[in-house]
């Protein structure tokens, strides 16, 4: 880190969010060394969370391409893969035999969806979304009248799941725990979600598997049977690091690193989806797999690179959802041992739900309330509560109740 090891030639290992952050980063703070990235997809960068929600809807991929121009004199080898490291040699082999030295070997990888292999023969046309041209083939079908069976009620499940539903498809939506949303919102959001879902035509199918597909017709775990003419899954996603476990960096789904974004092998970082950090809410190891993670980390990591006293990335982590009229920011914790309501929980309704740990603010969703979002994330840091009657009145003036906390 810093002037201390050598740092450039920088060579990036996938050219998505977290990647185009790094390097626009590096050349933003005066690097003038050699930037490569290697991006397996030999389409131009573009934004993934539109691919659930405007995209399916305008199919204008123009509109969603990711800025590139604030990192001049990059070179781009799009179209390649990156499929060996050697980190004594320091260097990268490529599916086409190239090989590629470097200073400072960036992981940028992300993650890529979780399979059920054995539906791959059932005979139904099957989908994960991820990329740009798995958004393409998804919107071919979202045509009305189509019947979509979507597999996991997380956020890409649910997103495409209302934005089909506005398509004029027929959806059904299974998912196996008994909530919606399990990974990563409170129980309250969970259950508004659901009723959100269920009042736009949405058939929506807790505690349920899926047993089987046979051609167009699916058996679920109740028993019951459906006729589909298409299956999505939204099943989580698994991180793209076997290059670096192969390496012997180390792994857990996920490359772990410190709040430098630095790995266990000199020379060699990793940033965005791909990696496993300390969460300082939760104080465990885990994949943050958000459009801000990978954004503010990426930057974070580059700055640190270039620094000699480098500031640590200790972001909250937060994301935003948008499914049919409501729109969800969530920061933090998705449990507490209490919850303050602010507003009227609906649906359609503006208000804030405030997860409470021990006293604290551990977490806090917004819904259709982004003006109340940027004070709201700031009781995270306050080490205690303010008043709790008037963090629950909506007429009341967060900014003051804060401020007087501080
Ligand atoms: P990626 O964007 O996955 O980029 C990694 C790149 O690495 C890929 O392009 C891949 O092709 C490449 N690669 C992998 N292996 C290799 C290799 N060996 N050699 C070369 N290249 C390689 N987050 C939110 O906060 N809000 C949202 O509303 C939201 N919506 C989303 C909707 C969808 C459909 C999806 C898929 C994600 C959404 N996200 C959202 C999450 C957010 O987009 C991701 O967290 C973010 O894109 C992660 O960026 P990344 O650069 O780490 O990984
Ligand atoms: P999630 O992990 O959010 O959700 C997957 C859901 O599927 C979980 O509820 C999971 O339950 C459930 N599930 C797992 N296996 C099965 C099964 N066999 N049958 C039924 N349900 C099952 O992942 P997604 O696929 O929704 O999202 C993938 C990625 O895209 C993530 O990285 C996500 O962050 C990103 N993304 C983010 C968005 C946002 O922030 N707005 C929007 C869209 C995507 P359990 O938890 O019990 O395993």
């Amino acid at each position: 880190m810093g002037s201390d090891s050598p740092v450039g030639p920088v060579l990036m290992l996938g050219g998505g969010l977290a990647a185009i952050s790094f390097v626009t980063t590096l050349r933003g703070n005066g690097f003038a060394g050699e930037v490569c990235v290697v991006e397996t997809e030999a389409e131009p960068p573009y934004d993934r969370p539109p691919l659930s929600k405007d995209f399916q809807r305008e199919g204008d991929s123009e509109k969603i391409r990711l800025d590139i121009s604030r990192a001049p004199n990059v070179e781009w080898m799009r179209g390649r893969t990156a499929t060996a490291i050697d980190t004594r040699q320091r260097r990268v082999r490529l599916t086409d035999g190239t090989e590629l030295g470097y200073a400072t070997l960036v992981f940028a990888t992300g993650a890529r969806p979780r399979e059920i292999p054995a539906l791959r023969d059932a005979g139904v046309p099957l989908f994960t979304l991820r990329t740009l041209e798995d958004a393409r083939r998804i919107r071919a079908v979202l045509v009305p009248g189509a019947r979509l069976l979507v597999i996991g009620g997380g956020v890409i499940g649910l997103e495409l799941a209302a934005t089909a539903r506005g398509l004029g498809c027929e959806v059904t939506v299974v998912e196996a725990a008994d909530r919606l949303m399990n990974r990563c919102c409170p129980t309250t959001l969970s259950s508004l979600v659901a009723d959100c879902h269920r009042a736009h035509g949405v058939d929506l199918q807790l505690n349920t598997q899926l047993k089987g597909v046979d051609g167009a017709r699916v058996a679920l775990s109740d028993g019951s049977t459906l006729e589909v003419d298409a299956v999505i899954l939204g099943i989580g996603v698994v991180a793209n690091d076997e290059l670096a476990r192969a390496a012997g960096i180390a792994c857990d789904d996920g490359i772990f690193v410190d709040a430098f974004g630095r790995t266990t092998c000199p020379g060699v970082l990793a940033i965005g989806d791909v990696t496993r950090q300390r969460n300082p809410l939760s104080g465990r190891f885990e994949r943050i797999e958000t459009w801000s993670n990978a954004q503010n980390q990426g930057a974070a990591a580059a700055r640190a690179l270039l620094s000699t006293e480098p500031a640590p990335f200790v972001e909250l982590p937060w994301y935003w959802s948008d499914q049919f009229e409501m729109k969800m920011q969530v920061v933090g914790l998705a449990a507490g041992d209490a919850e303050i309501v602010r507003g009227v929980p609906a649906s359609g309704g503006k208000f804030a739900l405030i997860q409470v740990r021990h006293g604290r603010a551990v977490g806090v969703a917004c819904v259709n309330n982004a003006r109340e979002f940027a004070s709201l994330k700031k009781l995270l840091a306050l080490s205690h509560l303010p008043d709790v009657a008037a963090l629950a009145d909506p007429s009341t003036d967060l900014r003051k109740i804060i401020q007087r906390a501080i």
